[in-house]
């Protein structure tokens, strides 16, 4: 079967339209809303690799760093546990079929970068693009699961990692029935730009789109 390719494009144009309108004027988060019981924070590959070395760091990554540090610290303040997760591979990963050698484990593009790096921070290691299928992030002792209302996500980035963990999450929460919400700070998450194949606005906002549409609510801090 062919597509109908102006039909399939006039769509895109005028849906999408409207959804960067949205994301121009989201909402921007109330940190009173957050407590140490009711929310937790996941940060997701703030690593070297991703900011600052190594063939997947990215400028666009790396330029939300001191944002991104004022929020971890108004958060950690309210004692609401943040989860950071970080790629950190063995030699052989199979992601590598996938994806250039990366963040291989105890090197130093696998390291949180030096600006993020805190005591109060939860460490867990992934070797896949979802951090989720690392480790549950509600099941940790530290997380009131009863009480979790909130599950607050940035980092890197917003096509791959981010949207595989949320869309993840999400419908875990979904599965076992937790009224609990992922909501992804949309100012928090980047992605990389590749000219001519990987536009860096538009994947963002692709990505937001079919976050949203799968029940994870967006907002800027
Ligand atoms: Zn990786």
């Amino acid at each position: 079967m062919n597509y109908n390719k102006n039909h399939v494009l006039q769509t895109l144009e005028s849906t999408f339209s409207t959804f960067i309108d949205t994301v121009n004027h989201l909402d921007h988060l109330n940190p009173s809303q957050y407590t140490s019981d009711n929310t937790m924070i996941v940060m997701i590959d703030m690593i070297n690799g991703f900011c600052k070395i190594g063939p997947l760091h990215s400028d666009f990554v790396n330029q939300m760093i001191p944002k991104m540090a004022r929020f971890l610290d108004t958060m950690i303040k309210k004692n609401i546990p943040v989860i950071s997760y970080r790629d950190s591979h063995p030699a052989d990963a199979g992601e590598f079929d996938y994806f250039p050698p990366h963040c291989v484990e105890d090197s130093e593009e696998s390291e949180l970068v030096s600006e993020l790096q805190r005591t109060e921070l939860i460490d867990i290691t992934k070797n896949s693009t979802n951090g989720f299928l690392a480790q549950n992030p509600i099941d940790l002792p530290i997380i009131n699961k009863e009480h979790l209302e909130h599950i607050l996500v940035m980092g890197c980035v917003t096509d791959i990692c981010v949207r595989d963990f949320s869309t993840t999450m999400t419908k875990h929460l979904q599965e076992i029935n937790h009224s609990a919400r992922v909501t992804v700070i949309e100012n928090l998450v980047a992605t990389f730009h590749i000219e001519g194949s990987h536009d860096r606005e538009t994947e963002h906002l692709l990505a937001l789109y079919h976050m949203q549409a799968s029940g994870i609510k967006l907002v800027r801090v």
